[in-house]
């Protein structure tokens, strides 16, 4: 069996509204969108946080972003803007110890974040 909730998701386990797949990439909706459009990014193979990324998995990593690139145009708001961003640890919020790009678009977002 997988073991984190991710895992899971990529395993088929549990469902998810998958948006995007590559060898190594998945992506699907966040089940708890803070936007009109929010999407979750992550590595098949599990990296519990950022500080756990290995000097070899810099193209892994690199991947993630070329998705939310490619997402962002297949979903034309590539050009009204969106953010990406990963939360690290319990001071960001990291709820799930599966590294994950969040994909936020459609409406304007704020900054500084929370
Ligand atoms: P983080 O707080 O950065 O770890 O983000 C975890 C995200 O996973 C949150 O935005 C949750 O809404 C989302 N999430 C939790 N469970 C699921 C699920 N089963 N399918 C899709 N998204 C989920």
């Amino acid at each position: 069996m997988s073991e984190d909730l991710f895992e899971k998701i990529v395993a088929r386990e549990i469902p998810a509204d998958i948006v995007y797949e590559t060898d190594s990439v998945l992506a699907f909706r966040d089940i708890n969108p803070q936007a009109p459009i929010h999407i979750l990014i992550i590595p098949k193979q599990k990296i519990r946080t950022i500080n756990d990324i290995a000097d070899g998995q810099a193209t892994l990593v690199g991947e993630l972003y070329l998705a939310a690139r490619d997402i962002a145009k297949q979903q034309g708001f590539a050009e009204d803007g969106y953010r990406v961003v990963m939360n690290c640890g319990e001071n960001a919020g990291q709820a799930v110890w599966h590294i994950h790009l969040h994909l936020l678009a459609g409406r304007p977002l704020a900054w500084p974040p929370g």
